[in-house]
C-alpha cells in the first residue's frame, strides 16, 4: 500500500491539528480515518465531533484502501509550476468503503478511460516525514 519516492518539487500541504495527525498516519503509509467510539460512524475530513451522534470519542481506524470513483476533474492548465509536467491530470474524489470520501490523485490510469463506479485501491507516496499523499489506482476485480 506504501511507495516511497523522492521528495515531490510541488507544494505541500501544510496541515495543522487534526489533519496534520491524518497526514501524519499518511506519511506511514497508514490510511486511517476517524471512527465514532460511541456509534462507530466513520468521518473526513478530520474534526472533533462526530457528525452522526456528536460524541467527542474516536479513534483512527484503518482503512480497507479500497474504494470507488465518485467524481473526478481532469486539469489540463498548470495553476503551480511542479505540476506542468503532469498535464493533463485527474483529480479524484473515491468513496472509500468505509463510506468517507477523499481527494486524491491518479495513477496507472489514463483520465480518459475513468468512468463512475471505477473499482480502486489506495497507494500513498510518503513526501515528507509528516505528509503521505493520496493516489488511487484501478483494483483488480
Ligand atoms: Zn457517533
Amino acid at each position: 500500500m506504501t511507495t516511497v519516492r523522492a521528495r515531490s518539487p510541488r507544494s505541500l500541504p501544510t496541515p495543522v491539528g487534526l489533519t496534520a495527525e491524518w497526514y501524519s498516519h499518511c506519511a506511514r503509509g497508514e490510511l486511517r480515518f476517524q471512527r465514532c467510539g460511541t456509534c462507530g460512524a466513520w468521518r473526513h475530513p478530520p474534526r472533533h465531533l462526530c457528525p452522526a451522534c456528536g460524541d467527542e470519542g474516536w479513534s483512527w481506524d484503518p482503512s480497507s484502501g479500497r474504494g470507488t470513483l465518485f467524481s473526478w476533474t481532469v486539469t489540463h492548465q498548470a495553476l503551480h509550476p511542479g505540476f506542468a509536467d503532469a498535464l493533463p491530470y485527474a483529480v479524484l474524489v473515491v468513496e472509500l468503503e468505509e463510506g468517507v470520501r477523499v481527494v486524491a490523485g491518479l495513477r496507472g490510469i489514463e483520465p480518459g478511460d475513468l468512468r463512475l463506479g471505477l473499482p480502486v485501491e489506495v497507494e500513498i507516496e510518503r513526501v515528507s516525514d509528516t505528509i503521505g499523499l493520496l493516489y488511487f489506482r484501478r483494483r483488480p476485480a
